[in-house]
């Protein structure tokens, strides 16, 4: 059997952007994904400047301007006690100064459309992983199953890109560690109409948080409630929800009766957890499978999105030489680790200074340190900075060796 240079489980941001970069490396990759579209409602939406950045070096800066996109300029908190500005992206350096609000599946598509155009890259829809081949200790391929029949490809790396409950990390003995999430999130819509505000506003009240997301033509809408929260509501009449949305966010009057039945509320299991090793001889994870994200700050996409473009640098050469070893992949881990440990100690610092207080009744205002941040021109662009690039924004490294 041929043995390819790279095998993906999962086409979600991360093993889109990775397939996509090795193939465009030179590299034969294939991606495997069990789904047959990238129809997911409610799934991460928000293109950071970071990958917008990405995309423009890429050469993709005019195609992804031509999707159907919301821009944010600034994100602030909104209570009956105040208006706090905690990030304002449009004082970042570089032409990217907003975060682009995309259907998750049209980021998707423009990824593995411009992948398709370098011969060493397939993808695989309806093809669902479901184990690896091991050779002495060593992962040396993937058993997919398509249709009733199970298969098998030989890689010289596999990678598990395969999200946050990833089956692939499992089979490969690896652990995350729970580092834990005292929240749930509800998603829901409801129409928007002329005269509503616009952009994206949290507003805090007494127990109750809602972010409100300007999607054009309707309002994505995240309640955060606390963890397990949500099957005693589940048991209750859906207008308690309504009644919620209306108490923070009166302007929806009226339209609260979109809100229907509880199927249309779909519930986030907030998950927060890192895998202490991130390889195996022969088996990388990266993106949420790696690190799974808080919906704070919303990063989850561009975390994942980095975690790909620092593999296709570390990786592309050795690949490319046929000399890759665990050494390699280890690198990979120790560039991206520290990003997404800071990340994980802010979602948790507002976890913990924020959403527990509100949760348990107290006054509805941002903990003193947002505060004094808000209350500078510095504060919101510091944070800008933090949500909009990260810390350790990646650039493309590797070579095209094809152009397209
Ligand atoms: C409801 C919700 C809202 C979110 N909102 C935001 C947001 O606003 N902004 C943000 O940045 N992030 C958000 N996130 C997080 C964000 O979606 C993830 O962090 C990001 O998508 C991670 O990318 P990934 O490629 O690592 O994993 P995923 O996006 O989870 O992709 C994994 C892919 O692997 C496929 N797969 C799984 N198992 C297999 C298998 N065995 N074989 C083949 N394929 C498999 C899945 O179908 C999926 O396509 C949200 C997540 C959820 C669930």
């Amino acid at each position: 059997m041929e043995t390819i240079d790279c095998a993906i489980a999962g086409c979600g941001p991360a093993g889109a952007m990775l397939g996509l970069l090795l193939a465009r490396a030179g590299l034969r990759v294939c991606v495997f994904e069990k789904h047959a579209d990238f129809l997911r409602d409610f799934r991460g939406d928000t293109v950071h400047p970071s990958t917008l950045q990405l995309l423009d070096e890429l050469g993709l800066a005019d195609a992804f301007a031509k999707l159907p996109a919301r821009r944010v300029s600034s994100v602030a908190i909104e209570s009956e006690l105040g208006s706090w500005p905690l990030a304002n992206f449009t004082r970042l350096p570089g032409r990217y100064n907003y975060v682009a609000l995309v259907p998750q599946w049209d980021l998707l598509k423009l990824l593995t459309d411009h992948a398709q155009q370098f011969s060493g890259f397939e993808l695989r829809m309806q093809s669902e992983v479901v184990g690896v081949v091991k050779e002495n200790d060593s992962v040396v391929g993937l058993r997919y199953r398509s249709g009733s029949a199970e298969q098998m490809v030989r890689a010289r790396l596999c990678i598990a890109a395969d999200g946050r409950g990833s089956m692939l990390r499992t089979q490969a003995g690896l652990q995350p560690v729970d580092l834990g999430a005292p929240i749930d999130v509800l998603w829901f819509r409801l129409p928007r109409i002329a005269g509503d505000p616009s952009n994206v506003a949290a507003r805090l009240g007494s127990r109750a948080m809602l972010v409100l997301i300007d999607r054009g033509d309707y309002w994505q809408i995240a309640s955060v409630i606390a963890k397990g929260g949500f099957e005693p509501m589940r048991a209750g009449d859906i207008d308690g929800l309504r009644q919620q949305v209306l108490r923070l966010a009166p302007f929806f009057a009226g339209r609260e009766h979109n809100l229907r039945s509880w199927d249309d509320v779909h519930l986030l299991r907030v998950q927060l957890d890192r895998l202490p090793r991130w390889h195996r001889p022969g088996l990388l994870c990266i993106g949420d499978a790696a690190h799974a994200m808080s919906p704070v700050g919303g990063v989850g996409i561009n975390l994942a999105v980095q975690d790909a473009v620092a593999a296709a640098n570390l990786l592309s050469a050795p690949l490319l030489e046929q000399r890759l070893s665990e050494a390699d992949l280890a690198a990979v881990q120790r560039r991206r680790e520290w990003p997404v440990r800071v990340t994980q100690a802010a979602q948790r610092a507002v976890h913990r200074g924020l959403l527990e207080p509100m949760l348990a009744g107290a006054p509805p205002r941002p903990p003193l340190v947002m505060r004094l941040l808000a209350a500078t021109p510095w504060g919101a662009a510091l944070g800008g900075r933090l949500v909009g690039l990260g810390v350790r924004p990646e650039h493309i490294r590797s070579a095209s060796r094809q152009p397209p």
